[in-house]
């Protein structure tokens, strides 16, 4: 199975509900960004650059928890900065899934393998926490690619070595892997060998995106694929990976590959951090909401998306098309091959 048996159970059910019962937008995964700071400091991150004025700020777990009651979404994505130095992290872990909710804990693995014992502690307590909780982490390439995007040298070691460590005491890992330029397929084929050896649960692959807040004055910023490079490079990626654990489901690789068109559903897939509920996307920012029903209701989402908005006209990103694949895909035959997916 790509995904758990409960997390799918738990989408079903959840789309199902507000499908019938109300009829219009709703999150599918909300982005909780608790702080910004990181201990690292990515070539490709917008974050650590955007929110460089509120770097020292952390919304407390109370505020966190707020916001995933008030989202409701039945995911939650503790992303960030690095969730694993946010001080209450293995406390929010744990009200979260008591509150029924799914997590993926995104980090870039450098503190994972150190911090494991506290999560194996409260799995031990809690039981549900290895059912609900996926490590997510990020891996962009082999040793020498991920070391230079992430200006780190021993960073890619480090992840690794967090990743087994994960899969040795009994977690779901997933990985997060940004395709740049630079990114060959016989690399991405390579890493793809290596987490199969590690029993990674599934590999995730998405185009990195040129967003304003990752363009630095002095730089000409030319790693990020454009919209034909995307097409073309996810052509070869759906042809040499198949037989790899990849999370992007077949509506979203048809996406990706150019052979469908999606509307951007970012209202899927809300963020939540320190300076509010940020509208339009994860990405761009116009402004941030004080709760979810304004970030909903006060986003004029005619205006967003490819061919309205010119910073849309380059992102296939998942927090936009992800939501919109499993949502949009309503065809006999798209709900057969997602099936068949899943089960792979
Ligand atoms: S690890 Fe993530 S949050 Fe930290 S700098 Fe890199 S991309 Fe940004
Ligand atoms: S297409 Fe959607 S997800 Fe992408 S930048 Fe635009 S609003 Fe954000």
């Amino acid at each position: 199975m790509r995904f758990p048996l409960s997390l799918l159970c738990s989408m079903s059910f959840y789309m199902l509900r507000r499908k019938l019962f109300c009829r219009g937008k709703f999150p599918l995964v909300l982005m909780l960004e608790p702080l910004h700071a990181c201990n690292l400091h990515c070539s490709g991150c917008g974050r650590i650059r955007e929110y460089s004025d509120t770097i020292s700020k952390r919304l407390s777990v109370v505020e966190c928890i707020d916001s995933v009651v008030d989202a409701g979404a039945p995911i939650v994505s503790i992303c960030g900065g690095e969730p694993l130095i946010y001080p209450e992290i293995v406390e929010l872990v744990d009200r979260v899934i008591r509150l029924g909710k799914h997590i993926y804990l995104c980090t870039n693995g450098q503190l994972l393998a150190d911090k494991l014992a506290e999560f194996t502690a409260l799995a031990q307590r809690h039981h549900l926490v290895r059912k609900r909780m996926y490590w997510n982490v990020h891996v962009d390439g082999m040793s020498q690619t991920h070391d230079a995007i992430v200006e780190k040298s021993g960073a890619f070691d480090a992840a690794i070595k967090g990743i087994t460590a994960a899969k040795q005491a009994g977690f779901f890992v997933y990985t997060n892997t940004t395709l740049y330029k630079q990114t060959t397929i016989n690399e991405l084929i390579e890493l793809a060998k290596l987490f199969e050896r590690l029993r990674v649960d599934g590999m995730m692959i998405a185009p990195g995106y040129g967003y304003d807040a990752v363009k630095e004055e002095g730089t000409d910023n030319n790693f990020f694929l454009t919209r034909n490079e995307i097409y073309e490079t996810f052509r070869e990626v759906r042809a040499k990976l198949s037989k790899f654990r990849i999370t992007a489901t077949p509506v979203f690789l048809d996406f990706l590959c150019g052979e469908r068109k999606l509307p951007c559903a970012a209202w899927a897939n809300p963020t939540r951090n320190v300076k509010g509920w940020k509208a339009p996307c994860y990405l761009i920012t116009d402004k941030h909401y004080d709760s979810y029903k304004d970030f909903l209701q006060l986003t004029d989402w005619s205006k967003i998306g490819y061919g309205n908005d010119p910073r849309c006209e380059q992102c296939m990103m998942h927090c936009g098309y992800e939501p919109a694949a499993v949502l949009f895909a309503n065809r006999l035959t798209d709900l057969i091959r997602l099936a068949r997916w899943q089960i792979q």
